[in-house]
């Protein structure tokens, strides 16, 4: 696939965009791409965005939104004609999807942090979905009870307000940072002269090419559903994002002598 210059990808310096206009680069067999997006390319354990393309007499489903030869790729419903090159579209991803997506993975930064600078386990893995995802870490056992532990931890960190921050740091640079060694910065690709770096400042600061919100006190209640253990100095959190449970706060009697 063929474009002139760059691609803009709005996601990336603004989270919170949940629509804008792009031309039609190219239209092939399942997809568009688009010169302006602000629809998010699956990676980096997130997923990719679903949401709605509309143009001048037409519209179509985006289903998935992946990466292909390194440009951001929107993935459609087959059944409908296709905008031609140079089309305007206007773009409108489903925010309350993405919203959640958002407060999960800055949630696994949160729990991330947490376990580095409470246990100084390293994290080995992860994924997520919106509302639900997984962490591994470099740990030799896992109980329930530590998951318990660290799921007080994790709460009473997120209700601090860290707040976040994007930096875009020279590959020398990030190659010298603490942080961002620890957690692999060296395993970006050489070409990768600017990298991009996700600071919850004084939480967890890391190379990260997704989508967060811009401060942990909108994240929420987290609770680790599950611990688990993925073989020797690999162990397994299971999160969820949800309200408070009710065996957690103070209850009030139900309303008594209603009708
Ligand atoms: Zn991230």
């Amino acid at each position: 696939m063929a474009g002139p210059g760059p691609i803009e990808e709005l996601a990336s310096r603004d989270a919170y965009l949940a629509e804008a206009e792009g031309n039609v680069l190219e239209v092939v067999e399942g997809g568009i791409l688009l010169d302006r997006t602000v629809f998010y390319a699956r990676g980096g354990g997130q997923p990719g965005d679903v949401g709605v393309l509309r143009w001048d007499g037409g519209e179509v489903e985006v289903v998935d939104t992946i990466r292909r030869e390194g440009k951001p790729f929107h993935v459609v419903t087959a059944d409908v004609e296709l905008p031609t090159s140079g089309t305007v579209v206007h773009g409108r991803i489903d925010w309350d999807r993405r919203y959640t997506t958002m407060k999960t993975h800055t949630a696994l930064h949160a729990l991330s942090g947490v376990v580095f600078r409470d246990f100084g386990a390293k994290v080995t893995g992860g994924n997520m979905e919106p509302g639900v995802a997984r962490m591994d870490f470099e740990l030799d056992g896992i109980s329930v009870e530590f998951g318990q532990q660290v799921e007080r931890k994790l709460n009473e960190e997120l209700t601090r307000g860290y707040p976040t921050e994007i930096l875009y740091l020279a590959r020398r640079e990030a190659l010298q940072d603490p942080d961002l060694i620890r957690t692999k910065v060296n395993l970006i690709p050489d070409w990768v002269e600017e990298i991009r770096v996700v600071d919850i400042v004084g939480l967890d600061r890391q190379a990260d090419g997704g989508t967060h919100v811009a401060s942990t006190l909108e994240v929420g209640h987290v609770t680790v559903v599950k611990t688990e253990s993925k073989g020797k100095a690999n162990k397994r959190m299971r999160i969820e994002l949800g309200p408070v449970p009710a065996t957690t706060v103070a209850s009030t009697d139900p309303a008594k002598g209603e009708p």
